[in-house]
């Protein structure tokens, strides 16, 4: 098995979205990414499309239509592990269970770094 470089890793991440329900269209409605208090700060306004920026001001024009309500979103993302490549060094991110290239040299590993064997020598054992 090829060295590890960095271990694959669990990262959780907390996001939360402003939500507006439009009561007038059960199951429509608009959602804006904002702070753990639901305040959409500068830098958040300044990445919403322009499209967006108006949705903002209609909803936040028509509270009574719109209700707000602050959203939080949990999610846990695996960043997967680096191995060196056994045959020339190069560092090899792990993003594939079934078969990861070395990006210089193109030696392929699976998804636990061990080394695979050339493409060319795969058999293919399923039906056509
Ligand atoms: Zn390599």
């Amino acid at each position: 098995m090829a060295p590890v470089i960095k271990p694959a890793r669990r990262v959780k991440h907390v996001d939360y979205e402003l939500s507006f329900d439009d009561l007038e269209n059960p199951g429509c409605g608009y959602g804006f990414p904002c702070n753990s208090k639901g305040k959409i700060g500068i830098l958040e306004w300044l990445k919403l499309h322009p499209l967006g920026r108006k949705n903002l001001r209609m909803v936040r024009h028509d509270p009574k239509r719109y209700p707000a309500r602050l959203e939080c979103r949990k999610w846990t993302e695996t960043i997967p592990a680096v191995i060196e490549c056994v045959a020339c060094g190069s560092p090899v991110e792990l993003i594939d269970q079934w078969a990861s290239s070395c990006p210089k040299c193109g030696t392929e590993y699976n998804g636990c770094g061990q080394r695979l064997a050339p493409r060319s020598q795969w058999e293919f054992e399923g039906d056509m």
